[in-house]
């Protein structure tokens, strides 16, 4: 416990947690998964509501630039992603700008027919291709393996690799720069989901030459429940791609209301309907907290949080499932028991909330903005204390909820 309230005291960003609406009594480390409120969110939300939708009306999408706020946000995550201005848009669901991506980016290697993915993906994102797939027919497939063999599944069949740079369960990391380039020497181009990482790892996408990728805003952008996403693609391929999902704010001329769909110049095209301005102009509170801080400084403490809390672990039955060196780990740190589930729901019933993936695994996210190493000490005391004491098993912590 001396340690942790050392580490606090010399950490640099412990003054944004204040920033935050945190519960009295809770430790949370779910971050990775629904990011924590932002106080400027709320006060921001009811002057949109009250003033701008209330009083303004339909004249708030020009007074008050509705319409620009998914290219307006965009551009402020290019700084989060090591990406041009004009090469982000926020728009849809991470779901939903996967297909997007894809069936744009399909048609750049029209003699090929693979799409390659990793088979511990989260599942949505092989969900997207298989639809995408029978939509298409023409023989095109989703060829899954596992992590370490996707250098050799790349060969002249590949026209997409799609891949997460965190894995969502362990937290491995890939090697974005590497990667990207074994698929370019392919021939093949490469689409990254980036939904375990914007915000929390320092990324380079101009530099890496990564051709396409999406991101998640609710997760570590702390965005609110079902924020909507993000999509990039590099300006070399922003005129050859065209979108399939051909709505009227990726037109060129929206307001020209013409029978026959032309796609915007550069980034706009891949937005299709009508943006959420309430989830939107909540995300942008998320975006712009998180550009106050040095994203460098929070990946160093993101590591050094995980690095803690995996030496605090006695072993108890827990077998660590990521990587135990933190330059190879995300922002999370997960551990594998066979009681997994029922050790979680105790955990949550004493204030510590981590989540529980199927069929194993105990996840726990370290938000660097908002949790402290005094609480992951706490966490690793009260976890401790549960399986001392049995306290995880009891009939009620047996019980499946619908979200885990
Ligand atoms: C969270 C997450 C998603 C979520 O997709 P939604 O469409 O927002 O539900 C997709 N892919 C990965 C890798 C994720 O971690």
């Amino acid at each position: 416990m001396q340690e942790a309230t050392l580490c606090d005291a010399q950490d640099g960003l412990a003054p944004f947690r204040e920033k935050f609406m945190l519960p009295a009594g809770m430790i949370y480390l779910d971050g990775n998964s629904l990011g924590a409120l932002p106080k400027a969110t709320p006060a921001r939300l009811q002057q949109v509501i009250t003033q701008e939708w209330g009083q303004d009306l339909i004249q708030s999408w020009n007074k008050h630039q509705w319409l620009d706020a998914p290219l307006r946000i965009g551009d402020k995550l290019t700084r989060l992603l090591g990406a041009r201005p004009g090469e982000v848009v926020v728009a849809d669901s991470t779901s939903i700008n996967i297909f997007k991506l894809l069936s744009a980016a399909l048609p750049l290697r029209p003699e090929r027919r693979v799409i390659l993915a990793d088979s511990e993906s989260f599942p949505t994102d092989l969900y997207m291709v298989q639809g995408l797939i029978q939509l298409l027919g023409q023989d095109y497939r989703l060829r899954l393996v596992a992590t370490e063999a996707l250098s050799h599944a790349l060969n002249d069949e590949v026209a997409l690799v799609l891949l997460s740079q965190v894995n969502y369960k362990t937290g491995a990391l890939l090697d974005i720069a590497q990667i990207t380039t074994q698929a370019h020497d392919a021939g093949a181009l490469i689409v990254w989901d980036l939904a375990h990482s914007c915000g929390v790892i320092p990324l380079e996408l101009t530099a890496w030459n990564v051709d396409f990728a999406v991101g998640c805003g609710y997760k570590y952008l702390n965005g609110g429940p079902g924020a909507p996403a993000f999509l990039y693609v590099a300006h070399t391929h922003q005129a050859t791609v065209q979108p399939l999902l051909s709505g009227w704010l990726g037109h060129v001329e929206p307001f020209s209301f013409v029978t026959e769909y032309h796609p915007a110049p550069g980034i706009r095209r891949h937005l299709c309907g009508t943006p959420p301005i309430l989830s939107l102009l909540a995300l942008e509170c998320g975006v712009d907290l998180l550009l106050e801080a040095d994203l460098h400084a929070i990946r160093e403490k993101s590591m050094a949080l995980g690095d803690f809390f995996i030496a605090q672990m006695t072993p108890l039955g827990f077998s660590l499932a990521s990587p135990r060196n933190a330059e190879d780990r995300g922002s999370q740190v997960a551990f594998r028991h066979p009681q997994g589930y029922a050790i979680i729901q105790a955990l949550i019933a004493e204030g510590v909330i981590g989540d529980f993936r199927a069929p194993d695994i105990l996840r726990f996210g370290f938000a660097p903005l908002y949790v402290s190493f005094s609480d992951v000490a706490q966490s690793v005391a009260i976890l401790h204390d549960i399986m001392a004491t049995g306290r995880w098993d009891q009939p009620a912590f047996h019980q499946r909820q619908t979200v885990t």
